[in-house]
């Protein structure tokens, strides 16, 4: 996901990795070798965290994807040098990231601007269109789930209450009842046998041989990725099976 974005804003991976992690060379903690992961990125996610807590609304808040952002504003959008707000919000709407995409830099440029300025951030719903259909996509809120939902072709995600995050991508019925089908079996195993919940996702990733952060049932497309998350958590489950076995 990550590198689509980058190749949406014309940005070449190299120079965005050393950027993020500016200290490239190794430096030496304890006598060991060790690299310096003082990034921007981390900076700003720290700086976003602390500004968070204290406002007070830092609770339930994933800044993983924040500090990603906020690294790519700076970059290509200068963003500290960027006199206001608008200015900034045009060159995103003008780029060419995908319509979710442009949502999420707006939010954060407008986060960034309030810790600027010093002034209190909220967090707001999306306002994006649909990946399939292209109609507008709006939150829906029962007492049991948040989401997005599109007008158009219905196709859903949901939605980090927080921070009105989607937590994935919009996916269509199909895609849609075959992720809460992944969940009921992955879950099934962190709450049956001896393993952790990251631990569980940590080991269908390396089965899919995908990196963990990856391995996320909001981001399955098509029932075809769903099939091979299934069938990694049988994997695993048969495993964890014939460990239990000869305990
Ligand atoms: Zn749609």
């Amino acid at each position: 996901m990550f590198t689509s974005i980058l190749a949406a804003l014309g940005l070449d991976l190299q120079a965005i990795i050393a950027t993020l992690i500016p200290n490239h060379h190794p430096v030496k903690i304890k006598g060991v070798r060790m690299y310096n992961h003082k990034s921007i990125r981390i900076q700003y996610q720290k700086d976003i965290w602390k500004y968070l807590l204290g406002q007070n609304s830092f609770h339930g808040v994933d800044l993983r994807e924040f500090g990603i952002i906020a690294t790519v504003l700076k970059i290509k959008f200068n963003v500290e040098s960027n006199l206001s707000l608008m200015n900034l919000v045009q060159s995103i709407e003008d780029s060419n990231l995908s319509s979710i995409d442009k949502a999420k830099y707006t939010s954060v440029a407008g986060l960034l601007f309030a810790m600027k300025e010093g002034v209190t951030y909220k967090f707001a719903e999306l306002k994006f269109n649909c990946q399939h259909c292209n109609s507008t996509v709006n939150g829906e809120h029962t007492c049991k789930s948040s989401r997005y939902v599109c007008s158009g072709c219905g196709a859903k995600v949901g939605l980090n209450k927080a921070n009105y995050w989607p937590m994935g991508t919009l996916a269509l019925s199909d895609v849609s009842y075959a992720r809460v089908y992944c969940h009921e079996r992955i879950d099934a195993l962190w709450g049956k046998y001896e393993i952790t919940r990251n631990a569980a996702y940590a080991e269908v990733a390396r089965l899919l041989g995908i990196p963990r952060p990856l391995c996320h049932i909001g981001l399955i497309e098509s029932l075809h990725e769903a099939g091979r998350f299934i069938a990694a958590t049988d994997s695993l489950r048969l495993t964890l099976d014939e460990k239990n076995a000869n305990c």
